[in-house]
């Protein structure tokens, strides 16, 4: 089977879960009752499958989907203010062809860059249990099979840095402790893979000055190096 064909295999299967009760009843009611200015359009309310190249060298890890954005489009990082920002310096970096990332069939093409997140489902206020993060993790490390020739992995927020982390502490004796998260932090994992911690590109984070575009920028700009 060609890799396209197994993540084909792969997304079909997963965007039919329902394994945490949660998360399924708040992502059909968020899909239901809609934001006012999106009343006029089909929510995707599923599990959301990662995107990009799928040959590509470098991962881009999220939390979960927005309940507007990825929710709603069916694509993560797609059609909220984080996706607006993330789009914005991986566009100027050369990782994207273009700025906006709005719908799923808008024209975006990810270069030598795949993106996913670490729940594939909206959690309520964006806090998922440890106990959700557990069950999805499943889906992450059949994505980590598939994507075979990854060399660096950009976890946007500590959840998806300590998602990732515990990826690697399952082939290693890794201790979670030694690995502190930071924005641009980087650790190299037993197989080569360089794990970056970088700080989520949501508003509350832009907004608040935690994280600009240069910091960002600068941050992609490494990854080349
Ligand atoms: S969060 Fe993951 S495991 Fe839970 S319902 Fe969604 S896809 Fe399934």
């Amino acid at each position: 089977m060609t890799i396209q064909k197994s993540f084909d295999k792969f997304h079909s299967e997963m965007i039919t879960c329902t394994k945490c009760t949660r998360l399924v009843t708040f992502r059909e009611k968020i899909a239901t009752e809609k934001r006012k200015q999106y009343k006029n359009e089909e929510y995707w309310g599923k599990p959301i499958p990662g995107y990009g190249d799928i040959n590509a060298e470098i991962l881009f890890v999220g939390l979960a989907p927005a309940a507007h954005g990825g929710n709603r489009t069916g694509r993560v990082f797609t059609g909220d203010k984080s996706a607006d920002f993330l789009m914005k310096c991986m566009h100027h970096t050369g990782l994207a062809n273009q700025v906006n990332s709005d719908y799923r069939d808008d024209g975006l093409i990810l270069n030598n860059a795949y993106m996913t997140a670490m729940l594939k489902c909206v959690p309520p206020q964006d806090k998922p249990t440890a106990s959700e993060l557990k069950t999805c993790f499943v889906y992450f490390n059949q994505e980590m099979k598939l994507l075979e020739n990854l060399k660096t992995i950009v976890a946007l927020g500590k959840i998806a840095f300590d998602g990732t982390l515990k990826y690697f502490k399952q082939f290693n004796d890794l201790k979670t402790k030694d690995f502190p998260f930071g924005h641009g932090k980087s650790y190299k994992m037993s197989n080569g893979i360089n794990l970056i911690g970088c700080y989520h590109p949501s508003p509350r984070n832009v907004n608040t000055g935690k994280l600009n575009f240069e910091m960002m920028v600068n941050l992609f700009q490494n990854l080349k190096n």
